[in-house]
C-alpha cells in the first residue's frame, strides 16, 4: 500500500530543505516535546534555534532578514511538524504575523520587526478574538484612543496563539467605536517592559498541549502612533481580510500533513500488532479502512498542491482557501479518528502520537474562522 504523496511542487532544493527541517525537528524539537507539553510552551531558546536554522520567515524577502523563499518553504516546515504532531512551535502564526508586516506595514515597520522575527528573537502573535467575540470580528471592543502622538489601548483578548512567548502582538482594535469594519485598525504592541500589558493564564486546552495559547490584557497601554500598522486608521478589517487565504492555506496544509503522518504511523502499527494469530493489517476491515484513508489523502494532496501553486502565482482567493481549510480539517478529524480506532486502547494513550493527533485535530475546525463561517464564505461565491 505504498502511495506517492510527494508534493507536485517539490524540487531538489525543497527536498534538501525538507531533509534539513526534518533533522532539526528530530534533533531539537521532538526530544523536548514532552517537556514542552507539560510546561505549555516550548520556551524562547527553541524559537531562536529555529531562527538560526532558517526555519522562520522562509518566504520573507532577504532584504527584511527572511530566507527569500516562497510559500513552498513555509509548507515544508508546516508539513514536517504536522506529520510528527510537533505543534509547540507555532511557526505558521509567526509567519502570518510576518506577512501582515510585509503586506501592510510601513517600510519602517518592516525593517524594525521582520529581521528580528526571522532570527526568532521576537515571537509574533495576532490578537483578534475577545471573550465576547470571535466569529463576528466587527464586534471587537478593545479600543485604541488617540492621545497626542500616542494611542492608549484598553481591552482584553483570549485564545491567542504564541500569546505567552510573544514579543510582538498585532492587536485588532477599534480606533472609531461608532463604526463597524471601517472603525477597525491593527496596533503593533511590543510586549517587553510594556506598562499595562499583562499575559493571563496559559490556557488549559484539550490538545496542542505544547503550544502557548493565552489571554492578553491591555490596561492603558500607550503606544506611539508609528505603531499603527500601515500608518492609517480604519484599515484593520481590510488588512485582515486580505491575508485570510494565507492563514487558511496553512490550516489546509497542516491538516493534509497530519493525515499523512497518521496514515503512515497506522500502517506501521497494524503490520506489527497481531490478533487472532495474524497481523491486524490482514483483516479485511483494516484493509478497507486504510484503502479509504489512502484515497482521501491522495485526493487531498492534489487539492492542497493546487492551492499551493495558486498561492505562488498570487491567485489563491478566499473561497478556495476556505475550501482547503474546511475540507482539510473535516477530513483530518475523520481520518485520525479512524486511524486511532486501529490502534485499539493504545490509540487513546497520550504516549502514542495518534492519540495526541486526535486531540490536536479538533481545533482545526474552529480557529482561522470556524467551518460554519467557511461554508458561509464559500456559499457566497456560488
Ligand atoms: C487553540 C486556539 C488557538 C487560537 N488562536 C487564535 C489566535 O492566535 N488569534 C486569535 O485572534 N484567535 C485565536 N483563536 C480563536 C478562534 O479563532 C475563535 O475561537 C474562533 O474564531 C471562533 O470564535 P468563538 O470561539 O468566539 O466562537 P463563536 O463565534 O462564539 O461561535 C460559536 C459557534 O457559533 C457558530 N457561528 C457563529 N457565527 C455563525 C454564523 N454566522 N453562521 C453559522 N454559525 C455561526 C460558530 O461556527 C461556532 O460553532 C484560537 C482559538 C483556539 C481554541
Amino acid at each position: 500500500m505504498s502511495i506517492d504523496l510527494t508534493p507536485s511542487w517539490q524540487d531538489e532544493e525543497l527536498s534538501m530543505f525538507r531533509d534539513s527541517v526534518s533533522r532539526f525537528l528530530e534533533a531539537e524539537v521532538a526530544p523536548r516535546d514532552e517537556e514542552a507539553r507539560k510546561a505549555g510552551n516550548v520556551g524562547y531558546e527553541l524559537w531562536r534555534k529555529a531562527g538560526e536554522m532558517g526555519l522562520l520567515c522562509t518566504d520573507i524577502p532577504e532584504e527584511f532578514g527572511g530566507a527569500g523563499g516562497d510559500f513552498r518553504h513555509e509548507a515544508v516546515v508546516a508539513e514536517e511538524m504536522g506529520k510528527r504532531a510537533l505543534t509547540g512551535l507555532n511557526h505558521s502564526v509567526h509567519s502570518i504575523v510576518a506577512h501582515y508586516f510585509l503586506n501592510h506595514g510601513t517600510d519602517e515597520q518592516k525593517e524594525k520587526y521582520l529581521p528580528r522575527m526571522a532570527r526568532g528573537e521576537l515571537v509574533g502573535a495576532i490578537a483578534m478574538t475577545e471573550p465576547g467575540t470571535g466569529s463576528d470580528l466587527q464586534g471587537v471592543r478593545t479600543h485604541a484612543k488617540k492621545d497626542g502622538d500616542h494611542y492608549v489601548i484598553n481591552g482584553s483578548k483570549t485564545f491567542i496563539s504564541n500569546g505567552f512567548l510573544a514579543g510582538v502582538v498585532l492587536v485588532v482594535v477599534k480606533t472609531d467605536t461608532s463604526q463597524g469594519a471601517k472603525g477597525m485598525s491593527i496596533m503593533i504592541v511590543e510586549t517587553e517592559n510594556q506598562p499595562g500589558y499583562k499575559v493571563g493564564r496559559v490556557l488549559d486546552k484539550i490538545g496542542l498541549k505544547a503550544q502557548d495559547t493565552s489571554e492578553l490584557f491591555f490596561e492603558d497601554v500607550r503606544v506611539h502612533e508609528s505603531q499603527l500598522l500601515g500608518g492609517a486608521e480604519g484599515r484593520g478589517f481590510f488588512q485582515l481580510m486580505g491575508d485570510l487565504p494565507y492563514e487558511r492555506l496553512f490550516i489546509g496544509v497542516g491538516a493534509q500533513a497530519a493525515m499523512e503522518g497518521a496514515y503512515k504511523a497506522t500502517l506501521d502499527y497494524v503490520r506489527e500488532r497481531t490478533a487472532f494469530g495474524q497481523p491486524i493489517a490482514e483483516f479485511q476491515n483494516t484493509k478497507f479502512k486504510l484503502a479509504e484513508i489512502a484515497t482521501t489523502i491522495k485526493v487531498g494532496r492534489a487539492f492542497v498542491d493546487e492551492c499551493v501553486r495558486d498561492m505562488l502565482e498570487g491567485k489563491l482567493d478566499t473561497t478556495k482557501a476556505s475550501m482547503a481549510k474546511l475540507w482539510g480539517s473535516e477530513n483530518q478529524c475523520r481520518v485520525i479518528d479512524e486511524c486511532l480506532q486501529l490502534f485499539g486502547g493504545y490509540g487513546y494513550m497520550n504516549e502514542y502520537m495518534i492519540g495526541r493527533m486526535y486531540t490536536d485535530a479538533r481545533i482545526q475546525r474552529i480557529y482561522g474562522g470556524t467551518n460554519e463561517i467557511m461554508k458561509e464564505v464559500i456559499s457566497r461565491s456560488l
